[in-house]
């Protein structure tokens, strides 16, 4: 059904200059990603000697499945997992995952679960057309699993043999939980970095999202290569301009804001991206200064 085009193939894998094995894209020795077909969103995958770690799973059973049937072309190792954020696209499929591959471990940070535990439901509607099933809780491993390994703020060391994923959390971005995951020169930044696409801002921190980018681009020597949580492998200079074009679009929004006399959605033709995604932007950043407005009084 969602059988990768082999040309297509050959064609990212020239534009990145990486190798695809088995449909993956090999970053180096250890790491791997691959995106699915109908949101693009991305899966990482890390090889160690005794265990594999994969990131996100996808939005429902029929994605896991893929993935799982990919993961086994690369490796029979134990599977542990780990959820980037407590969006539908990158953990529905855990169950699949789960129940399939006898998985003991999911990772995610630690304010996923009452985070799914609020919206999951409301999330299930947003895989409609891709994965029916899991849109009506209907069926095998639709349930929604649930990380049961908690990050604090303390980073995780996981020791998977001959190569170390680094889980750690920066701050609020994307989202309230965006964890990331760093191993051998890549780091697997979730929607924090976006690729071919705009930003999406309904759910979040942009203040704090501009912060943790500027934190990410201070360890760009330790992740020469990052992976967006949608889209094609970049490196730090991509990072460097989402956060300029981030700055830009928080002064853009504020001054907006600020003049009360103006209708503050005149802002949005000349913000730095897509009308949806800037609408949001001012949203979440109306919400937030009217906020701090009232923690003044
Ligand atoms: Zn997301």
């Amino acid at each position: 059904m969602t059988t990768s085009n082999p040309a297509e193939n050959i064609a990212d894998s020239a534009k990145t200059n990486y190798p695809v094995v088995a449909g993956w894209t090999q970053l180096n020795g250890h790491t791997y990603v691959r995106s699915s077909p109908e949101w693009g969103a991305n899966t990482g995958l890390i090889v160690g000697s005794e265990k594999a770690l994969v990131i996100d799973t996808g939005g429902g059973p029929r994605q896991a499945k893929e993935l799982v049937a990919a993961v086994r072309e690369i490796t029979d190792l134990p599977l542990t997992l780990a959820n980037t954020h407590a969006h539908y696209d990158h953990l529905f499929g855990n169950a699949y995952f789960r129940n399939h591959e006898g998985v003991m471990d999911i990772w995610a940070h630690h304010s996923v679960v009452r985070d799914l535990l609020e919206s999951g439901l409301l999330q299930r509607k947003f895989v409609r057309g891709v994965e029916p099933e899991m849109e009506k809780a209907e069926g095998l491993d639709t349930e929604i699993d649930y990380p049961n390994r908690l990050l604090e703020e303390t980073p995780v060391d996981l020791d998977l043999g001959g190569v170390t994923a680094t889980l750690f959390f920066l701050g609020r971005a994307h989202s309230e939980g965006d964890m990331l995951v760093g191993a051998d020169g890549v780091l697997f930044a979730g929607d924090i970095v976006e690729e071919g696409g705009h930003p999406s801002f309904e759910d979040s921190f942009p203040h704090e999202w501009q912060r943790v980018l500027g934190k990410i681009i201070a360890i760009d020597e330790l992740y020469p290569i990052v992976v967006p949580g949608h889209g094609q492998p970049v490196d730090m200079d991509f990072v460097r301009m989402q956060f300029h074009k981030l700055r830009q679009g928080i002064r853009v929004c504020e001054a907006a804001i600020h003049e009360a006399s103006t209708d503050y959605t005149k802002a949005i033709p000349v913000l730095p991206y897509g009308p949806l995604q800037s609408r949001h932007l001012l949203q979440r950043l109306k919400k937030t200064t009217a906020r701090a407005a009232s923690s003044e009084d």
